[in-house]
């Protein structure tokens, strides 16, 4: 079964609003191996939606549409699919019963006039009800294939989507005979290691992957590696994947750090609370982007103990105890700072294991010998210490991300290797 996506908005075009909805509806799809093979964005205009609807319905004879459902001028699908259908938009009394009704429990008054024109539904088309909100979801059969117009509001569609959309594809693909397939995904995600590197190392494994297929998916935390199989019985696609896994593994040694949607902020802490051990970090570059990772993790309360932003040179003096003819001799981001910025922080902060991090996050305070982002880490337990010097490429924000993954990771290898 091939499916075409199309979401509808200027918003989209104009670069406004992120395109959650095709991303979440080809998701669903997967889980019943529904194959999204194309996604377009149009704007709220009425020929262009016609012209995507029929040239993707000659493609592949089935489309979902998100967007342009609303009750104001200038929402204009469900026109556009009226007329490519030759469907003429009719007052669904019973629908427009249901919307009043939900006028009045919301204790909004009565309901404007607006709102009335989402009761009108191209003749013929199957009304999907949406609990979400006001726009609700069509079905439209026809010559020209089948298209399912949703409306644009993210929750409103994941709604539809889940309980009316999917449900409904999957009896289809039963009915057609289709076989009983899936699109599973596994995710590796590693870090320390560029896109690059990683090829080196597991590119002449990837032939050895199939049927999974292999893509490298770089951004702030690491390379995340993701495995997909199309088409495959859910057993068989488990073990394609499970086999996959186990031959990528080893050849990413100590930078892979979990699966799926692992996050390397709650892994330090479980870690830390298997041997009773408290946290605490002093930030300069990161300004508490460490500190937040940390915080984001239910329960770290019972490991992490706190953190000192210590930005300026006086406070990394008057706070952490860095004593002031280091960072005159060696500077503010060096590897005696960072050092004592760590022993500081669990002195002053009484915990057991600690993070610093000191960097140049740019775009200024560059020199050829400390470029923007140079980066000093240090991660202590106990007696143990390790620090290391880092050069981060890309702009600010890049920089102090990468940073706070990079002292997770650090803290990761003292406590797994030591
Ligand atoms: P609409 O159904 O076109 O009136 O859309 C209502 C709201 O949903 C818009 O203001 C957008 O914020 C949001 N929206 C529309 N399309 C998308 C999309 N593809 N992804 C994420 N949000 C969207
Ligand atoms: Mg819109």
């Amino acid at each position: 079964m091939e499916v075409e996506l199309l979401t509808i908005g200027t918003e989209l075009l104009l670069g406004f609003t992120i395109d959650t909805n095709a991303s979440d509806i080809a998701r669903a799809l997967a889980s019943i191996g529904a194959r999204v093979v194309r996604q377009t964005t149009v704007g709220d205009d009425e020929a262009a939606i016609g012209d995507a609807l029929r040239e993707a319905l000659a493609r592949t004879g089935f489309v979902i549409a998100t967007g342009g459902l609303g009750p104001t001028r200038d929402d204009v699908t469900k026109q556009a699919a009226a007329r490519l259908f030759n469907a003429p938009l009719e007052l669904d009394e019973r629908y427009l019963e249901v919307l009043r009704q939900r006028f009045e429990s919301l204790g909004r008054g009565p309901m404007p006039a607006a709102n009335r024109s989402q009761a009108e539904v191209p003749r013929g088309a199957v009304v999907l009800k949406n609990r979400w909100g006001t726009a609700p979801g069509l079905w439209l059969e026809g010559p020209p294939g089948t298209v399912v117009l949703l409306p644009g509001v993210p929750r409103e569609m994941r709604g539809l989507i889940e309980h009316e959309v999917v449900p409904r594809l999957g009896e289809r693909m039963r009915q057609l005979g289709s076989p009983d397939v899936v699109t599973r995904s596994r995710t590796l995600r590693t870090t320390g290691i560029s896109e690059s590197a990683l090829a080196d190392r597991i590119g002449d494994l990837e032939d050895q992957l199939a049927p999974a297929r292999l893509a490298y998916l770089p951004g702030f935390e690491g390379v995340d590696l993701r495995l997909t199989v199309w088409g495959l019985a859910a057993a068989a696609a488990e073990e394609a994947l499970d086999r996959g896994a186990e031959l990528l593994r080893p050849a990413l040694g100590h930078h892979l750090y979990g699966e799926g949607d692992a996050d390397l902020a709650a892994i330090v802490l479980d870690l830390l609370r298997q041997r009773r051990l408290s946290l605490a970090v002093a930030e300069s570059c990161t300004g508490g982007l460490l500190s937040g990772r940390l915080t984001a993790v239910p329960g770290s309360s019972d490991v992490f103990v706190g953190g000192i932003v210590a930005y300026s040179n006086t406070i990394k003096t008057a706070q952490l105890g860095v004593p002031a003819d280091v960072i005159a001799s060696r500077g503010a981001v060096s590897e005696e700072t960072v050092r004592a910025m760590a022993r500081g922080v669990m002195a002053q902060l009484g915990a057991r294991a600690g993070v610093a991090i000191t960097g140049i996050a740019g775009p200024s305070g560059g020199t050829p010998e400390k470029p923007v982002g140079t980066v000093w880490i240090a991660a202590a337990v106990e007696s143990q210490e390790r620090a290391v010097q880092r050069r981060f490429p890309g702009d600010r924000e890049d920089v102090r991300r990468r940073s706070a993954q990079a002292g997770l990771d650090l803290l990761r290898g003292l406590l797994t290797t030591a």
